[in-house]
């Protein structure tokens, strides 16, 4: 089974202006119109099951109507392929009690971006909410690294998230980007960490909306074998972060870096069953 832990749609209505706006910011290349059907086409040609969306709050008021979407996504496509993260923002009203009813609606977990909610990742804001989805049992993805719509901000810098580790051990954390995006001299202090690593975008280079590639530099095939065996193979999950990574690319990239074929196994979807449950 092969699953894609990271991923984004946006509701149908929505997308061709988010994902245009997006693409515009960060000057990254969309590779699928950004819903739910363009996903799902995606899936099917890269022989992709599953995919975890996960959704960004980046304004508190924004997050019941992201979280309806998200719920009734779950409800759309259960068993069919798609699975929702919820969304949650560190200034949320009341953000324990949001977490407390996702986890009650069976939400596996959240996804936080620093950058884009404007809070670093070790604002204490950011460490209640994460010990309280901690004690919950739920996933929290987190942004790591770089992000090109904010080239010089630091706030999920690998410092600041090492320090959010230390003040919650929560061992279904997962950080993006191989923990760096492009930042691989600090993201390196984190391979090896106990939490789980996604690879989206770090392997095989994204594209500016010209089609050139862009210079943030992504680890070559030797730099991600070692990283992910550093870290541990057992807690390394595909993501491509689609739609600003193309699934077929990205996992062709995972297929051919060097990787046996049981780590190649647990990395494209056996650890990320298993941290869903759906294993046995
Ligand atoms: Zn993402």
């Amino acid at each position: 089974m092969i699953i894609d832990f990271h991923t984004h749609t946006f509701p149908d209505a929505l997308a061709p202006r988010a994902v245009a706006g997006m693409a515009a910011a960060a000057d990254m290349m969309p590779y699928s119109d950004g819903a739910a059907g363009g996903l799902l086409s995606s899936m099917a040609r890269a022989g992709v099951d599953a995919a975890v969306l996960a959704p960004v709050v980046t304004k508190p008021s924004q997050t019941g109507d992201i979280n309806r979407t998200a719920e009734a996504v779950n409800a759309a496509f259960r068993g069919r392929g798609l699975l929702s993260l919820g969304g949650i923002h560190p200034d949320t009203e009341d953000p324990e009690r949001v977490l407390e009813d996702l986890a009650a609606r069976g939400f596996p977990g959240v996804k936080l971006h620093p950058l884009f909610q404007g809070v670093p990742i070790d604002d204490e804001r950011n460490i209640r909410l994460v010990a309280r989805a901690a004690a919950l049992d739920l996933i929290v993805l987190i942004h790591a690294g770089f992000d090109p719509n904010y080239p010089g901000l630091d706030y999920a810098a690998p410092r600041r998230l090492l320090r959010l580790l230390e003040r919650v051990p929560h061992r279904k954390i997962i950080l993006a980007h191989m923990a760096g995006f492009a930042d691989w001299g600090e993201a390196r202090a984190l391979w090896g960490a106990p939490c789980y690593i996604d690879t989206a975008v770090a392997l095989g280079p994204w594209r500016r909306r010209n089609g050139e590639l862009s210079p943030a530099t992504p680890l070559d095939s030797a730099g991600f074998v070692e990283a992910v065996r550093r870290h541990g193979v057992d807690r390394v999950l595909f993501g491509s972060d689609s739609p600003w990574s193309d699934q077929s690319e990205a996992l062709s990239a995972v297929r051919a870096s060097g990787l046996t074929d049981s780590e190649l196994s647990a990395v494209l979807g056996g650890n990320g069953a298993r941290l869903l449950g759906w294993e046995g």
